[in-house]
């Protein structure tokens, strides 16, 4: 499998591209680009960064078969940049691909593409604090035909996109809350799936809930509205006295990255981790007696999250916190020293470009 490369003539990048980064906002000089021809995937090429011709039947559009990924590259020093947990991404791919009918890009595509256009990027991951090239890999169905079944044909697409610290002004505690009227997912669903279409039905709660002043939605369980799923776009960690427990993937719950990285540095730091079903009232009963020391969320975007407050049918958890509870300070230390390389990567995470 080949990758062929169409630079661009001159780089966008300026001196103020860095200035005051909005997440998402801003795209790199190039993209990856990749369309199957009779449900084969074919060579992928590298080219400047810009629109594409869709058309209107576009199937994508219309059924929502769309699956995607997340992931930083973070500035070491002038000559390298690191990739983290690439064989996880592509192997959660796998999954959501599998699960959305859409034919799985070859992992050397995936790979050896991510690699080649962030080196070929490497001036648009930026040398600051906190900062990095959030890469969004992409993949749809590009059948022209609005038959609602699986597309024949398919288009896979890496874009990169420089941000700045998820907290701007600094790490504030979220407040949350829980909902028994919406759901995110359902065993049988598709909620194990980084798949499109399950952010489309999550956006009009979330609206809902931050004119009551929450962040975002605790997710629970759908059929008992009792067991805590994940937050927004985060997975959930609950730290108790004498261990770190996080909801177990029954199906319905996306595998996180970094929540298997929290997992395993956790362990190291000699930590009990559990993966269980967590019900809410039993955290609001710890929480009622000292138990409950601190609850976060773990994701690519926000790393570590901490949460101030969380509102289950007029009960309240809540910590008394400026920034994040000392374990989530640490925990965060522990990732993002891997990321930038402030520490050696004893754990095959780190891909340096
Ligand atoms: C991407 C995502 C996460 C976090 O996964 P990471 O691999 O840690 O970034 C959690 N929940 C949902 C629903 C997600 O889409």
């Amino acid at each position: 499998m080949d990758i062929h490369v169409e630079p661009i003539m001159e780089s966008r990048l300026t001196d103020s591209t860095f200035d005051s980064l909005l997440f998402g906002v801003e795209f790199s000089d190039h993209m990856l680009l990749a369309q199957t021809e009779q449900g084969q995937w074919q060579d992928a090429t590298i080219l400047p960064y810009g629109n594409l011709s869709i058309p209107p039947s576009l199937s994508a559009l219309h059924y929502g078969q769309s699956v995607f990924e997340g992931m930083k590259a973070f500035y070491v020093n002038e000559s390298t940049v690191h990739l983290f947990r690439l064989d996880d991404h592509y192997e959660r791919l796998t999954n959501s691909c599998h699960r959305i009918s859409i034919p799985v890009p070859p992992k050397e595509m995936f790979i050896e593409g991510l690699k080649k256009l962030v080196a070929l990027d490497r001036a648009w991951v930026p040398n600051k604090e906190n900062h990095s090239l959030y890469i969004r890999p992409v993949a749809f169905a590009s059948d022209p035909i609005i038959a609602a079944k699986a597309s024949t044909e398919y288009t896979f697409m890496i874009i990169c996109s420089p941000v700045g610290p998820y907290y701007p002004t600094g790490v504030k505690p979220l407040d949350l809350t829980t909902s028994t009227e919406y759901v995110r997912a359902v065993v049988g669903g598709t909620g194990y799936a980084k798949a499109a279409g399950n952010y489309a039905a999550s956006f009009q709660p979330a609206q809902e809930v931050r004119k009551d002043g929450f962040a975002q939605i605790i997710w629970l369980d759908a059929l008992e509205h009792r067991f805590v799923e994940e937050v927004g776009t985060m997975n959930i960690f609950f730290k108790l006295k004498d261990r770190l427990i996080t909801p177990k993937l029954t199906g319905s719950i996306l595998s996180g990255i970094t929540r298997l990285s929290v997992i395993a540095l956790a362990q190291e730091m000699g930590i009990e981790v559990s993966e269980e079903r967590i019900d809410i009232h039993d955290m609001i009963a710890a929480f009622k007696d000292g138990e409950l020391e601190e609850v976060f969320g773990a994701g690519t975007a926000a790393v570590i999250a901490p949460f101030g407050r969380i509102h289950h049918q007029g009960e309240n958890i809540q910590f008394d916190l400026e920034g994040r509870g000392p374990f989530a300070t640490k925990i965060h230390k522990a990732i993002t020293d891997l990321q930038y390389g402030r520490v050696v990567d004893t754990h095959g995470w780190v891909h340096p470009v």
